[in-house]
């Protein structure tokens, strides 16, 4: 079965098309700066690499023209778009209303637009994501597979806040968390190269967005994003966790704006914030050379990790193996080693000279005396979309 994943942000989209179960990867690519003055599309084969500038003022006109590469005579993939017996959507939110991936129909398309307020820079770009595959490719299934799904198994006792009850049952103000479909992609890997079911595993997804699971048994049960995704680890550009008051100093005694506070908090703090960079390839060279902000920076990025270490390990009565995935957690020996460093009361040992291989392989890093695996797991979030998709029709 051929599955096109789409991955639809507010002025982009991102696709892959997949042949399944074979995990193939048929052509990949990214429509970028969609109603800016000039565009960019990329598209990728085997054999073929094409980057174009266009002038690509709506998503429609930008998926069309995904579709016209992938059906051109000379350099397209196939030669009708009939072939695509389904589409895949990243849909960030699905409230407490999705558990599953799910087949788009009228009322889910209803639900994902009522849930609008909840996730305002991802839903809607989302949904308009879907609205255009339906018409480009109206034969094809369309279906979603939402970040908070494998989050719906997290308990009350960690879902909820200890604020009053109306909120949770009249507004479902809630830990959501995020990043689902790349915790459950590494985790299932994990579980099958430890080749045991019954696991404790923390999962760190270290992107530009950052994030960490508690997984027990395959499940998410505790998650360090929460009603949207600003809380826990420091990010690219937002704070993580912030003490509650800062929010309303800021407000009431600074004069900022609540929109203003956002832009503050999601868009210029994090490691950009700290540094002026919210590249850490950038961070780690100006830290190498001596900048001290940029040490104190990478210090407060693992310090921030260790604790949620910490209490998960805390919450799940022990461990097996620690996962770090995404740009960061896959490539950057520096953080890993940061983590790592005095955990060994928790059976955490790194070995350094395995953490310096490069790999885009599945690899544990750990030493010989170390009780928990760490393990470097490369993410592919469009896989685990297509297979959820293949998996639910
Ligand atoms: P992602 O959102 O998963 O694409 O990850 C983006 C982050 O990965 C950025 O902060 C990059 O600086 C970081 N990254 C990518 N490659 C490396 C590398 N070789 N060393 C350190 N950080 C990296």
């Amino acid at each position: 079965m051929k599955i096109l994943v789409l991955n639809a942000g507010s002025s982009s989209i991102k696709y892959q098309l997949i042949q399944i179960p074979d995990n193939k990867v048929i052509c990949q690519g990214l429509v970028e700066r969609i109603g800016e003055e000039k565009g960019m599309i990329h598209y990728q084969t085997e054999r073929h690499r094409i980057n174009q500038e266009s002038i690509i003022p709506d998503h429609t006109t930008g998926l069309n023209m995904v579709a016209d590469f992938i059906l051109d005579s000379q350099i397209g993939m196939l030669k009708s778009a009939d072939e695509i017996e389904a589409v895949g959507h990243r849909v960030v939110h699905g409230g407490s209303y999705f558990v599953q991936t799910t087949l788009i129909t009228e009322k889910v398309k209803k639900v994902i637009k009522d849930l609008f307020s909840l996730a305002p820079l991802h839903n809607p770009p989302n949904l308009a994501g879907i609205e255009v595959a339906e018409k480009v490719f109206p034969k094809a299934k369309q279906v979603a597979v939402f970040d908070t799904a494998f989050h719906q198994t997290i308990p009350e006792v960690a879902h909820r806040y200890a604020i009053p009850n109306h909120f949770y049952e009249k507004d479902h103000i809630r830990l959501y968390g995020f990043h689902g479909t790349s915790h459950q992609y590494v985790a299932k890997k994990a579980i099958e190269f430890l080749a045991k079911a019954n696991t404790k595993i923390i999962s760190i997804h270290l992107g530009n967005g950052c994030s960490m699971t508690a997984i027990q048994d395959g499940k998410s049960i505790d998650h360090s994003l929460g009603f949207g995704p600003m809380n826990g680890l420091i990010m690219g550009t937002r704070s993580g966790d912030i003490d509650q008051s800062v929010v309303l100093y800021l407000q009431r005694h600074l004069g900022y704006t609540p929109e203003e506070i956002s832009t503050i908090l999601q868009k210029k703090s994090g490691m950009l914030g700290l540094t002026g960079s919210n590249d850490l390839r950038d961070i780690e060279a100006a830290s190498a050379k001596g900048n001290k902000m940029a040490q104190l920076a990478l210090a407060m990025n693992a310090y921030r990790i260790k604790k949620y270490i910490g209490s998960y390990a805390a919450i799940m009565n022990g461990l097996d193996a620690l996962i770090f995935t995404a740009g960061i957690g896959e490539n950057s020996d520096v953080i890993r080693q940061l983590v790592c460093t005095d955990l060994d009361f928790l059976g955490i040992s790194l070995d350094p000279d395995k953490n310096l291989v490069r790999s885009k392989s599945i690899r544990s890093i750990e030493s010989t005396t170390s009780k928990v695996k760490i393990l470097v797991i490369p993410t592919n979030e469009e896989l685990e979309i297509a297979e959820q998709v293949f998996a639910a029709l």
